[in-house]
C-alpha cells in the first residue's frame, strides 16, 4: 500500500489552510475517501484506478468542509481545559470525583485521597507547558491504578495475561501481544468506567483469539454483554480523547 504523505494548501470560502496529508493507493477502493485523523491530518483513501489530479480535485472540491473541520480541531480546548469540565477519573470502576487545586509553590501531584474524591494539585505558574505536566501524571497515576482493574478483570472473567504496560499511544486504546502482554492508553482514566472495562475485557480476549473474529466477539460479549454501546463511544469519540495531551507536539 504505497502511501505518500506531505503538506497541502488549501483555500476554503473563509479561510486558507495549510495541513499535513497522507495519501494512500488502495486496490479494491470504490471511490475517493478523505477525513481528517486524530492529529488534524487529511487522510486521503484513492482507489487504484483514479489519478493523483483526480484525487486533489476532489480534496479542493471538500476545502470548505475539511478547513472548518481542521478549525475545531485546532479549538478543541486541551487536557487541562477537560478536567476542569470533566471533574472525574475512571478508577476502580467508578467515576471519582476529580479536585483540582492550583497552589503557588506545590509540585504536580495526583493521588486518590480517598475512595471518594481524587486530588489534582497543580503549581499555578504553570501556563505553557500545563497540559504536557497534566500528562505526565495522569499517565503516572494509570500506571498505579489501571492494572489492579486488570488484575480484577481478569479473575472475573478467568483470562490470564503476563504483564501490563501502560503507555502514551497515539491512536490505540490497547493491544494484546503474543506473550501476553496487554499495553493499554492511560487515556482509560479519562473515559467512562464501563468503557474502560469493555477495552480492558477486549484486549484480555485476545488472550483467547489473537484475531476479531466471530469466536473473538462472542469471547468479549460474555465479559462485556453491552460492548457494542462502547465500542461505538470508542468509535464517535475516541479520535477526541487521543488528542488530548499532545500539546506542542508533531
Ligand atoms: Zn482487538
Amino acid at each position: 500500500m504505497p502511501i505518500k504523505k506531505g503538506q497541502v494548501e488549501l483555500i476554503g470560502t473563509e479561510r486558507k489552510i495549510s495541513l499535513p496529508y497522507a495519501l494512500n493507493r488502495r486496490r479494491g477502493l470504490r471511490r475517493l475517501r478523505c477525513s481528517l485523523d486524530f492529529q488534524g491530518r487529511l487522510c486521503l483513501a484513492v482507489p487504484w484506478s483514479c489519478s493523483e489530479n483526480q484525487a486533489w480535485d476532489f480534496v479542493h472540491s471538500k476545502a470548505d468542509w475539511i478547513a472548518q473541520r481542521w478549525q475545531e480541531i485546532q479549538q478543541e480546548p486541551g487536557l487541562y481545559e477537560f478536567l476542569s469540565k470533566q471533574k472525574w477519573l475512571s478508577l476502580d470502576g467508578e467515576k471519582v470525583p476529580l479536585r483540582m487545586i492550583q497552589r503557588e509553590d506545590s509540585a504536580a501531584s495526583l493521588r486518590a485521597a480517598s475512595v471518594k474524591e481524587i486530588v489534582l494539585q497543580i503549581p499555578s505558574a504553570m501556563e505553557t507547558d500545563r497540559d504536557f505536566v497534566l500528562r505526565e501524571i495522569i499517565l503516572g497515576f494509570a500506571r498505579r491504578v489501571i492494572p489492579r482493574r486488570v488484575e480484577k478483570l481478569s479473575q472475573e472473567s478467568g483470562i490470564l495475561y503476563n504483564r501490563i504496560a501502560i503507555r502514551d499511544q497515539r491512536s490505540r486504546w490497547g493491544s494484546c501481544s503474543c506473550s501476553g502482554t496487554l499495553s493499554l492508553n492511560w487515556r482509560l482514566c479519562l473515559v467512562p468506567p464501563m468503557v474502560q472495562d469493555y477495552v480492558i475485557y477486549h484486549e484480555l480476549a485476545h488472550r483467547r483469539q489473537m484475531n476479531h473474529s466471530v469466536h473473538f466477539w462472542t469471547e468479549v460479549s460474555r465479559c462485556c454483554p453491552e460492548y457494542k454501546r462502547f465500542d461505538t463511544f470508542l468509535r464517535q469519540k475516541g479520535n477526541r480523547y487521543m488528542r488530548l495531551g499532545r500539546t506542542g507536539e508533531a
